[in-house]
Order: C-alpha cells, then structure tokens, then sequence
C-alpha cells in the first residue's frame, strides 16, 4: 500500500502579509512625494457581508498607509445617484480608486455604475477597458482575486508554462480573468461552467487547478490527478458557520502537491491586491510610475 501523499499547504495569510509589506514601503514614498493614496469606498444598503469585507478593507488600507474615504449610502439610493458620485470621485484627484461594494441592490444597474468608474480608477480591474487590456496582455489593473491566485502560484514556484490547468467558474471577477492570466502565463487553459458534461474527468486532466464555483466541496479529492497544485477560491458558509471552500480539501491534500487552505488561502490576497492596486494609481499620480 502507498502512503498517502500530503500536499504542501500554500499560505495565503504570509503571502499576503509580504505583500502588504511591500504595500506599505511604496504608499509611504507616494505619501511623501505629496501622492497619499487613496481610495474610495462606496457601499450602499446594510447587506451584512458587505459590511464586513468593506470594514476589513479599510482596516488593511489604513495599516499599510492607504486613505480611505467611506460613502455609506442608503438601500434605497438609485442609479442616478450612484452615477453623481462616481462622477465627483472621479474628478477628486486625491482619490486614486474607486471601488462600489457589490451587489448593489436590485433597482440599481450596476453595469452602468461599474462602467462610469474611470478606468484610471477602477482598483477591482472590473471596467471593460481594463477587462480587454488584460485579454490582449497588456493589463492595467487585474481583478484582485485572480491576481492573488497567481501570485499564491508564483510564491509556491509552481511553473506554468506548458501546463493543463483548469478554471472551475467564468465569472468576469474570478474565473474569465483567472483564464487569461494562466493563458499568459503560457499554461494550456481549460474553463469549466455549470453545463461542463464531465467535470470529474476535467479535473483529472488538470496540473493546476483553480476553483470558483461557490459550492461548498464540489471538486472531490479522488478527481484530483496525483500531484496536481490546487488554487480554491470558493467561500462557503455551512450552517453553524463553517467556512469551507469549493474542492473537498482533506481528500485533495492526499494527492496535491499543493493546496490552498479556505480560510486562509485566496482570501487574505484579494484584499492585499485591491491595495497594491491602489498603491500602483498612486504612483502614477505621483509619477514614479
Ligand atoms: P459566480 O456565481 O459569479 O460564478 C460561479 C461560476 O461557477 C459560474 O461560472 C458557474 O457556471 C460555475 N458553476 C456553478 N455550478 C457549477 C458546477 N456544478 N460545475 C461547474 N461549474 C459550476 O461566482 P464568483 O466567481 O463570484 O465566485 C465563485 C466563488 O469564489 C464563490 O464561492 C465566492 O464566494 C468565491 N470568491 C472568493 C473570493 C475571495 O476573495 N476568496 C472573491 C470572489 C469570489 P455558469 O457560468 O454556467 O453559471
């Protein structure tokens, strides 16, 4: 009998603390050139997720030297409101990003909101100028989320080029962008969705595997292919409370080479790439960029 095989745990929180590091030393050069980044922080309505990613956001940003300035704005507000505001953050030079908390509720159009962003300012890298930059390799600002998962890759030394990797998800803030940064990075890319016929044996062809369904422990450990690196992006709440993510991560550790642990894993990287992205407006700004 084989022992089973233990994967290497890739950690997202010492990853990102380097990172906000390097954070922190660029936004105290921008601070002292007369460029203090900063951000703005638009949420709308009492949703109480959003409440808590954007108060940790801002918690972030102020330890790393990031100003941040909060638009709490009512459940009630309409798109036309949304638009006056995006328009004056938009002028404000001492705002180097912009970035409107979603969902937004249901009357608001959060494309024509997302679309009025300067894409000079548009830190989550969701504007379609950003979006196509990225796809034809020149990008500006990557969504935060993708852009963690490939430097998590690039911490654990994970060589890309040439590689099957698969993207589990196509959304336009994880898995579309996730595929061109792998792409890029000369992997052979496969994007998985709902109407994927076998995405057992997907996985099972897959070197690299990144995960961004948003069902808790889909990807089954025995579909992982021996060895392969595993990027979970997912976060799901069980009842009771537990935070688990979208590949069943005890069985997958036994034939990974690598994994992300949820929590702990993508998550802390998003936020620590919305504020490099901010840090890197700012330089640009500041003209050291
Ligand atoms: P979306 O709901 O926008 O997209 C989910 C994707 O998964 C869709 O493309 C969908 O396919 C696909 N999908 C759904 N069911 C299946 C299935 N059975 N088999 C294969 N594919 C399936 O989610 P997001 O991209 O916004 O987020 C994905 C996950 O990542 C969530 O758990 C979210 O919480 C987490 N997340 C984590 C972040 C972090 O910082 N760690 C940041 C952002 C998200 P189709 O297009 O066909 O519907």
């Amino acid at each position: 009998m084989t022992a089973a095989v233990t994967a290497a745990v890739i950690d997202g929180k010492a990853v990102a603390a380097e990172l906000l590091r390097e954070v922190q030393a660029r936004a105290a050069v921008c601070t002292a050139r007369g460029a203090t980044p900063g951000l703005a922080v638009v949420l709308v309505g009492d949703d109480p997720a959003s409440q808590v990613y954007v108060r940790s956001k801002e918690r972030r940003a102020a330890e790393v030297g990031v100003q941040t300035r909060d638009h709490r704005l009512p459940a009630s507000t309409d798109t036309q409101t949304l638009l006056a505001l995006v328009a004056d953050l938009n002028a404000d030079p001492g705002i180097d990003g912009i970035l409107v908390q979603l969902p937004l509720p249901r009357q608001v159009d959060s494309t024509a909101v997302l679309r009025a962003i300067d894409p000079a300012k548009d830190v989550d890298g969701f504007h379609p100028d950003n979006l196509g930059l990225l796809m034809l390799g020149t990008p500006r600002f990557v969504a935060c989320t993708p852009q963690g998962c490939m430097r998590l890759l690039a911490a654990a030394k994970v060589e890309l080029a040439g590689k099957h990797a698969l993207v589990v998800g196509r959304s336009t803030i994880v898995g579309k962008p996730m595929a061109q940064l792998l792409m890029h990075a000369d992997a052979t890319v496969t994007i998985s969705h709902s109407r994927t016929v076998d995405l057992a044996a997907e996985v099972a062809r897959a070197e690299v595997l990144v995960a961004a369904i948003g069902r808790p422990e889909h990807i089954q450990g025995s579909w992982i292919r021996p060895g392969a690196v595993v990027i979970d992006v997912g976060m799901n709440r069980l009842e009771g409370g537990r935070l688990v993510g979208d590949v069943a991560y005890a069985a997958a550790a036994e034939r990974a080479s690598a994994i992300t642990p949820v929590p702990g894993g993508v998550g802390p990287m998003t936020i620590a790439c919305l504020l490099s992205n901010v840090v890197d407006a700012a330089e640009r700004r500041a003209g050291s960029r």
